[in-house]
């Protein structure tokens, strides 16, 4: 095995409550509960996702949008989005975060910004709440869309809400979900969604909130030429430099996409210790670019991964898109190459600084006990056994996780979830149908 200090072989990771609190050789193990044998596994810290759209697992694959990039794919998309309901997003919830439990990931942020007027409008306490019954690691981001078509956006104007409405909500949502604790497993965040889809007033009112409260902000960002050409008529300027305008390049920023920045963009991302979510299957699916990681990391650019919503991956497999990004950056200059180690790197501690976290993404006594554990003996490693860590990311995994453990409990237990998938997935499914048959109606 390629070993560094990082990577320990034939060691016992000991759990008391949440936390992992001895990582050794030969730890006594007869007072334990419960003992599991990891021998022929790779023990990972859990995955960390930063970004996602939970409710696009309802809208995968959608005929009309399969080879279209990003803008008219939103602007099909949205023709099925404005459907969604409170019981959508809670199917929605349930099946993102069980696919990417399965493929490793114990903590995911999501981003919910599209309220449609027909629908209840407590669809970010549903997210929770089934984020919570399961015991899954969840930063809720409190999205929005204030810049509808009749003032210039891109989003019909019945799935944008007011300022005044989503500043209210914010709030009752900070009251009620925000856990600033060490371990916590519910925290908030602020997401407007886009340059184009936002007014700049929101921005800034976005930014001050935040501010006051102690709380992270997200956005997409820099993710097309459209996008580009989009800021540049409107505010004239590209979209770095717009948000570097309104004060959001920051510590506590954290943007998803980042494929069309310049060299002088990515030093100032890195100087003001910038946040970037890289989301290559989405990039590719879109046909949006590559992003500069390699530079981002150089300049000191907090880097995490990020599946993104369903309806551009269109799959919440954490494993495939650690081995994406990998495989993509292969497509640049060879200086540009990220390694097998450098992507799961980004998974983990790279997601976990990314979400201002220092208690998650590492299996050192002290860090929240939230491992992933994969067994190497299936088909799909033979012959790749000389490198087991690189084997997760260069073969493609065939089966779910073996263990993964959250906040010190199993809950994907020899490879099976604690609840019924298929009747969640068939329930799932009619759901999704009629949400389509609806759009087709109106
Ligand atoms: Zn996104």
């Amino acid at each position: 095995m390629n070993s560094s200090s990082e990577e320990l072989s034939g060691v016992d990771i000991l759990i008391e409550g949440d936390k992992i609190t001895s990582v050794s050789k030969g730890l006594d193990a007869e007072h334990a509960e419960r003992v599991i044998d990891a021998t022929g596994m790779v023990v990972l810290p859990g995955f960390i996702n930063t970004h996602h759209h939970f409710y696009q697992t309802l809208t995968r694959n959608i005929p009309t949008v399969q080879d279209t990039p990003l803008f008219h794919w939103l602007l099909e998309s949205y023709e099925v989005w404005r459907q969604l309901t409170l019981e959508g997003v809670e199917l929605s919830t349930r099946t993102a975060i069980l696919e990417m439990m399965k493929s490793g990931v114990s903590t995911s942020s999501d981003h919910l910004y599209l309220f449609p007027e027909q629908s209840e409008k407590e669809l970010i306490d549903a997210e929770i709440q089934v984020a919570q019954q399961i015991g899954f690691r969840f930063h809720a981001t409190r999205g929005s869309m204030s810049l509808g078509r009749s003032l210039g956006g891109l989003p019909p104007d019945d799935v944008v809400q007011s300022e005044a409405e989503i500043e209210q909500d914010t709030e009752r949502l900070f009251r009620e979900f925000h856990d600033e604790s060490e371990g916590s497993m519910s925290r908030l965040a602020l997401a407007p969604c886009s340059p184009f889809s936002v007014t700049p007033e929101l921005m800034r009112r976005t930014l001050n909130f935040a501010k006051n409260h102690g709380l992270q902000i997200h956005t997409h960002l820099a993710e097309t030429r459209d996008e580009e050409e989009f800021c540049l008529k409107r505010f004239g300027m590209r979209p770095v430099q717009y948000m570097d305008s309104l004060n959001w390049l920051d510590p506590s920023s954290w943007f998803a996409h980042c494929v069309h920045l310049n060299q002088e963009e990515i030093l100032r991302m890195g100087e003001t210790s910038s946040g970037v979510c890289h989301c290559p299957s989405s990039n590719m699916r879109l046909g949006s670019g590559i992003a500069p990681i390699r530079e981002m990391l150089k300049c000191g650019v907090r880097v995490g991964l990020g599946v993104d919503g369903s309806a551009s991956n269109d799959s919440s497999n954490m494993l495939l898109e650690i081995r994406n990004s990998m495989l993509l950056s292969r497509l640049r200059d060879k200086e540009n190459w990220l390694s097998a180690r450098d992507v799961l790197r980004l998974a983990t501690r790279g997601g976990a600084s990314v979400l201002g976290r220092d208690d998650i993404g590492q299996i050192t006594p002290g860090k929240q006990a939230d491992l992933a554990l994969f067994s190497i003996n299936g088909v799909e490693y033979a012959g790749a056994q000389a490198d087991p860590l690189a084997a997760l990311v260069f073969c493609v995994r065939m089966q779910p996780v073996d263990y993964l453990i959250i906040k010190g409990i199993p809950r994907i237990d020899q490879g099976r979830p604690e609840f019924d998938e298929n009747s969640h997935v068939s329930c799932h499914n009619q759901y999704s149908l009629e949400m389509q048959d609806k759009a087709l109606k109106n």
